[in-house]
């Protein structure tokens, strides 16, 4: 066993022992999150409640210091009693948050060499001109604003919308500086990619890593993939394994997302043994959007989605991974935002009421390579406004903007008719499923203190 591999090893047993220890040492976080459920319960609208929060912050940090770094403390705190705020949000329809995204999705490029059907890339799409999608490459110096704006309060951020996150050079050095906000972090790669170094990625502290390889031979794999090279794809897939090995880390945990299509379902159980003898983590099969109205060749198979873990614990988030980085926090962003008061940052000002939302609008926030903020996953139209702004590196409120006030107020208020309104007046996606969510919130505190963390203090954290 070499020195590498026996400090992973080492790691790793100091994160178990402390999360063993944990309910020896005394209690979970469950008495002192029931107290501010409890309290928000019987204050009305978001001003009073961020009052309660406010009144909460210092006592909630002292207890997370008996278990954690003074940093990591607070950027715990900050994180869950953002998780409350917004979810009071949520239920009131409120139409300007004082809460933060708790999930960021940005694009590290813009750019895709493959020209999947449906996609922003493909080939029909580009000739007609069908979306809004410039190219461009994210600059660091933007996204380091927008995580001293936005990383405190945030657990985690996905790096992939419709570009590919490895070709931009820089895109391991992005993660690295996530990991020092505290968030977990994951990307949706194909792999197809000439210019790959897998050892920046095991050392960045990148947590998941989704390879979309919907093949197990070249010319099924390339009927969806165009321009794909699967021998590229599964040598870079061994390099990555293998660098995993010789850091003796667990992460990233590597998922191969099969997109079952008519096409390429009777490759499924070869993909799956392939994916085994890789030494991936994960293997699913996914069911596709249906991308006829761009390639009527290409249509969804009628097959079960199911998930193989591969490796025993592959679905969590290793908690070697949660902080690995102790040393280079941001404490100074960190403990600004811990400073910051909620009341100072955004106007509150309630809706109507309830009835149905969006979940996109108040959980997570999407930024391409250039600084576009979307609110969700889908991609611009000349016909479908899904601009809601800019983030160009100052300390505004991207998450407030005008666009985000009128998407919030046409379910809230049903202030529908002006003309120029949102996508989200017509939308029929999901409404309900984002990217960072309930399951993630669950699995990020799960990594940080399994013990301290319990069922009961994860539902009071997820449940919306
Ligand atoms: S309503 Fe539709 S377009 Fe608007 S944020 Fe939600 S998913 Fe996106």
């Amino acid at each position: 066993m070499g020195p590498v591999r026996f400090s992973g090893m080492r790691r790793t047993l100091g994160v178990l022992i402390r999360q063993v220890a944990s309910p020896l040492g005394g209690g979970t976080a469950f008495p002192a999150l029931s107290r501010i459920e409890r309290e928000l319960r019987q204050c009305r609208g978001a001003a009073a409640a961020a009052s309660v929060l406010a009144e909460r912050k210092a006592e909630l940090c002292r207890l997370l210091s008996r278990r954690f770094a003074p940093a990591a403390a607070q950027a715990l705190t900050l994180k869950i009693l953002n998780l409350y705020l917004a979810r009071r949000h949520f239920r009131e329809r409120d139409r300007v948050l004082l809460s933060r995204p708790f999930g960021l999705v940005v694009d590290p490029s813009n750019v895709c060499e493959l020209a999947c059907p449906g996609c922003v890339h493909s080939r029909g799409s580009e000739e007609r001109s069908v979306f809004d999608w410039p190219r461009g490459t994210l600059a660091e110096e933007r996204f380091r604003a927008l995580l001293r704006s936005y990383g405190p309060a945030a657990i985690g951020i996905y790096f992939c919308n419709y570009g590919e996150p490895l070709l931009n050079l820089r895109t391991p050095q992005l993660i690295r500086m996530a990991k020092g906000y505290l968030m977990s972090t994951a990307l949706s790669t194909s792999l197809s990619v000439r210019r790959f170094d897998p050892d920046a990625y095991v050392e960045s502290g990148l947590d998941f890593m989704v390879l979309s390889i919907d093949g197990a031979t070249q010319p099924v794999y390339q009927a969806f993939r165009r321009n794909g090279n699967l021998e590229l794809v599964l040598d870079n897939a061994r390099r990555l394994v293998a660098a995993k090995r010789k850091a003796g880390r667990r992460t990233p945990v590597l998922s191969w997302n099969f997109l079952a299509f008519e096409h390429n379902a009777h490759e499924i159980p070869r993909a799956e043994r392939m994916a085994r003898g890789l030494g991936v983590d994960v293997f699913r099969v996914v069911n596709p959007f249906d991308v006829r109205w761009d390639d009527p060749a290409i249509r969804p198979a009628a097959v079960r989605p199911y998930v193989r873990r591969l490796d025993y614990a592959s679905l969590s988030y290793p908690p070697e991974n949660w902080n690995p980085f102790p040393g280079s926090l941001e404490a100074g962003a960190i403990a600004s935002a811990f400073e910051a008061p909620w009341n100072g940052q955004a106007e509150a000002a309630g809706g109507p009421g309830p009835g149905h939302t969006c979940h996109w609008l108040y959980k997570n926030m999407v930024m391409d390579a250039g600084g576009r903020i979307l609110p969700c996953c889908g991609a611009p139209r000349p016909d479908a406004k899904l601009v809601f702004g800019r983030f160009e590196g100052r300390d505004g409120d991207a998450f407030n903007t005008d666009m985000y006030r009128q998407a919030r107020a046409l379910f809230s208020a049903g202030a529908r008719g002006a003309g120029d309104e949102p996508y989200c007046a017509q939308c029929e996606w999901d409404h309900s499923t984002v990217n960072i969510g309930s399951p993630e919130i669950r699995r990020y505190f799960r990594a940080a203190d399994a013990a301290f963390f319990d069922r009961r203090s994860l539902r009071l954290l997820s449940d919306w």
